[in-house]
């Protein structure tokens, strides 16, 4: 951190009050001690200063009318921070947690991530204090045009291309794209992605988030001579992450035993039965606790935090940021886990990370667990620039090859820099690098 230090008091001064911005910047500063010894040219640019700085940050007003014909008005965000490596691709999140700083870390976060995919992607990311639940379809159609009212004028498929984040699906995406092809006169397809598939849309979007965390998990146990037959996995979340966490994980023969929501979770010792939770999650858009008393008295639904309680193999935090605590890394670790990947973005605090890497746990940051997501949406882009649409067989494959290119280049990347096996030393300094190469080839921008 000598280098660092200074640079992170002057962040800290100039973007006061975003804790999560914060502690994602230092996550990532923290690891890039070795490569700025070797690349001074990455010092003398800046290069660090600038990629902190977002190239541009959008805060407008979003007015809209509920059944009941009362006036609300949330706030919208979209931060364009990197369009080095392309343009800027990220998701909207709709949730009342939302605000500048918890953007700008999911923003940060994306630069790097996308750039691990290996694909033509810059970082951004946007969304909304707007709360969805319990909301009406007719609510979230005329939220959802108010959004896009404003924020069309500074979007385009070369330019910022949005796509799904928490509280954003198949529904706020088909409505989003809609207003913006009534207002631009223009079927653009490329200008949004987690399209439907009969849109616009790519096959195995919806599942690549998940699909590819498990995928990551397996390479990682892989590399150390184990594989996810037999394992029993933890999976916290219910949403569309978890969901095809789940699936994945069961088809390569593991067993999933809990799941969660924000009231809870469910413990399923027979493993989780993935049609049910889809049909109460996906069709019914209903709690975790209906999952209990559907299955039957052999699964139990413990209401509040807790789902680290559950010992296991295998852990997935695919929820939501800082849901996984030091004292329930302790736990896990008590309870013999090999393997934590995160599927949500940074759901892992940083002393909980130390906890699984101190004894050895192997750890996967989600800017390269789930950035199967944010690789699928760039096959969504090539398609629709292409005006072709892929099988799904051959879109999955293409998504295994990119997970296993980026779990080998974090691998390689962490060995070469004298940290075999940490895999967020080797995320953080192998997307660093891309980024701060193109950015010095590309001037003082
Ligand atoms: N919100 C997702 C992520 O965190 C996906 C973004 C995208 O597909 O553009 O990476």
């Amino acid at each position: 951190m000598r280098v660092i230090e200074p640079l992170y008091a002057e962040i800290l001064r100039r973007n006061q009050g975003e804790g999560e911005f914060h502690q994602a910047v230092r996550e990532v500063l923290e690891t890039l001690d070795p490569v700025l010894r070797q690349r001074p040219e990455f010092v003398d640019a800046r290069i660090i200063e600038r990629l902190c700085e977002p190239e541009r940050q959008l805060i407008f007003r979003v007015p809209w009318a509920d059944d009941s014909g009362d006036v609300h008005v949330n706030r919208g965000f979209r931060v364009e921070f990197s369009s080095v490596l392309g343009p800027y691709k990220g998701g909207l999140r709709f949730h009342p947690s939302v605000n500048l700083g918890i953007v700008k870390f999911l923003g940060f976060e994306q630069i790097f991530k996308n750039a691990l995919t290996g694909m033509p992607i810059g970082g951004g990311k946007g969304g909304s204090d707007f709360d969805p639940k319990r909301r009406s379809d007719a609510e979230i159609m005329r939220f959802c045009q108010s959004f896009m009212t404003e924020l069309h004028r500074h979007l385009g498929e070369y330019t910022d291309v949005p796509a799904g984040d928490i509280g954003v699906g198949g529904r706020e995406i088909g409505y989003l794209f809609g207003q913006y092809r009534r207002i631009t006169n223009r079927h653009e397809s490329g200008v949004l992605t987690g399209k439907g598939v009969n849109w616009g849309g790519s096959q195995a979007r919806t599942e690549a988030t998940g699909y590819g965390c498990v995928l990551f998990t397996a390479e990682m146990l892989r590399s150390r001579g184990e594989s996810l037959d037999g394992q029993r996995v933890a999976v916290s979340g219910s949403g569309n992450v978890a969901i095809y966490a789940i699936e994945k994980a069961q088809q390569l023969g593991a067993t999933v035993v809990t799941c969660s929501d924000s009231d809870g979770y469910i413990v399923d010792e027979k493993g989780v039965d993935l049609a049910l939770l889809k049909e109460i999650k996906e069709v019914g858009r209903g709690r975790i606790s209906e999952y209990a008393e559907r299955r039957g008295e052999n699964v139990k639904f413990v209401e509040g935090a807790g789902v680290w309680n559950v010992p296991c193999d295998v852990a997935l935090p695919c929820a939501t940021q800082n849901e996984l605590h030091e004292e329930d890394a302790r736990t896990l670790v008590r309870g013999g886990v090999k393997a934590v990947a995160e599927g949500a973005n940074m759901p892992t605090t940083p002393e909980a990370v130390r906890v699984f890497q101190e004894a050895g746990v192997a750890f996967a940051p989600g800017k390269a667990a789930n950035a199967g997501g944010v690789a699928t949406s760039a096959l969504e882009m090539q398609q629709n620039a292409s005006r072709d649409s892929w099988t799904f067989a051959h879109t999955e494959e293409r998504l295994a090859e990119i997970m296993r290119h980026i779990h080998d280049s974090c691998y390689t990347t962490a060995e070469r820099y004298g940290s075999p096996g940490n895999y967020v030393v080797g995320a953080n300094i192998a997307g660093f690098e891309l980024v701060a190469d193109a950015m010095l080839a590309q001037g003082l921008i």
